[in-house]
């Protein structure tokens, strides 16, 4: 057997319920976990797995990375979020072992997930804070803040979660 091919095909068991994220580039399975926020299922004390594989073998990408998620579906919202950091994602839902590919959406308006870099932005005030709000430009790709303007990259996203 050619041991290149074993990664994919012995740790990539089938899953019954819960969510494969593919396609990822490898070695950001980390920002990947980070923006699904999946140590809140540590707090949460769930009953789920993740397992977390790395530079495996893949015909399109050369190498990619694999979060697959047992017993969990993620949030629509984060997934839309993940594919604005990583366009060429995909995010298959699994219930009852049937996988369905969840097309993410570039949100237009982004609400409450990430903080706004300008420490002076109402969205970051001390007493009375409003909600972030950022409006997705999509072909600069960048997120602008809708109460002082600032601008982030959609690269940076993981950078500014809450
Ligand atoms: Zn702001």
């Amino acid at each position: 057997m050619d041991s290149k091919e074993v990664p994919e095909r012995m740790l990539v068991s089938k899953i019954e319920e819960g969510t494969v994220i593919d396609h990822i580039p490898d070695w950001k399975a980390e920002t990947v976990a980070k923006v699904l926020r999946l140590d809140k299922l540590k707090r949460m004390q769930a009953d789920v797995s993740v397992a977390i594989l790395q530079n495996v073998n893949s015909k399109s990408l050369g190498r990619k990375d694999i979060v697959k998620v047992d017993r969990w579906q993620i949030d629509e919202k984060d997934a839309d979020i993940l594919s604005l950091v990583f366009p060429g994602i995909t995010i298959n839902y699994v219930d009852e072992w049937q996988v369905s590919k969840y097309e993410p959406k570039v949100p237009d308006v982004i609400e409450g997930r990430i903080r706004c870099p300008e420490v002076l932005c109402i969205s970051n005030a001390q007493r009375e804070p409003v909600v972030s709000k950022f409006a997705a430009l999509k072909k600069e790709r960048t997120l602008q803040c809708q109460y002082c303007d600032t601008m982030i990259g959609f690269d940076a996203v993981p950078d500014h979660l809450r």
